[in-house]
């Protein structure tokens, strides 16, 4: 058996950006991610065009889902993607969901389901939110999110909402 400092589980990473140059946002995070010790990049979705959520006065998004493996922690790879967001001039003005340059969530861990002051896995939009489940759906049709079903399910209960596939 592995000892417990190698093993890795199965990640993924939502990106999403409406500033500064979106596409070249995600593909910057992109490589940055898979930069980071403990982390491999297993899979890239395609990027889509998604409305904004909350405040409706800001550009369109630009998102996309990431599969990783890894041996960082949830707590780890939270701070690693927070330091990654601010590399690329993430701002936080207190208002929710307004415009960012970059923002990476933790959609799913494993098969944990995780509650913590800073960090709830999965996500708490996942499944709900097109903008994730349409992207990690072409990474992983097969996958259970923990504690919310499979993915097919959930799509099939999402509407796409004006979500776009970019060519
Ligand atoms: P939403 O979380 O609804 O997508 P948001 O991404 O705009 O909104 P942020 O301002 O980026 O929200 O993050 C607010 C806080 O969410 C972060 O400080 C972080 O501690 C916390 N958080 C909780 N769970 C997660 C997760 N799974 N991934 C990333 N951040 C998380
Ligand atoms: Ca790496
Ligand atoms: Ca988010
Ligand atoms: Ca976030």
């Amino acid at each position: 058996m592995n000892n417990s400092s190698t093993q890795t589980i199965t990640a993924y990473i939502g990106l999403g950006s409406n500033l500064a140059s979106p596409v070249t946002q995600i593909k910057s995070a992109r490589n940055a991610i898979a930069a980071t010790a403990g982390i491999k990049e297993l899979a890239f979705s395609s990027l889509y065009h998604s409305s904004p959520m909350g405040p409706q006065d800001q550009p369109d998004y630009v998102n996309a889902v990431m599969a990783i493996e890894t041996g960082l922690s949830p707590t780890d790879l939270l701070h690693c993607l927070q330091r990654i967001e601010h590399a690329q001039g993430r701002i936080r003005r207190g208002e929710r969901w307004g415009a960012r340059t970059l923002d990476l969530d933790i959609l799913v861990y494993g098969d944990q389901c995780i509650e913590l002051p800073e960090l709830t896995v999965p996500h708490s939009g996942v499944s709900e939110r097109s903008f994730v489940l349409y992207p990690l759906y072409e990474l992983a049709p097969q996958l259970i999110i923990p504690g919310q079903g499979n993915i097919a399910d959930l799509i099939a209960n999402c509407p796409l909402a004006g979500l776009k596939r970019l060519d």
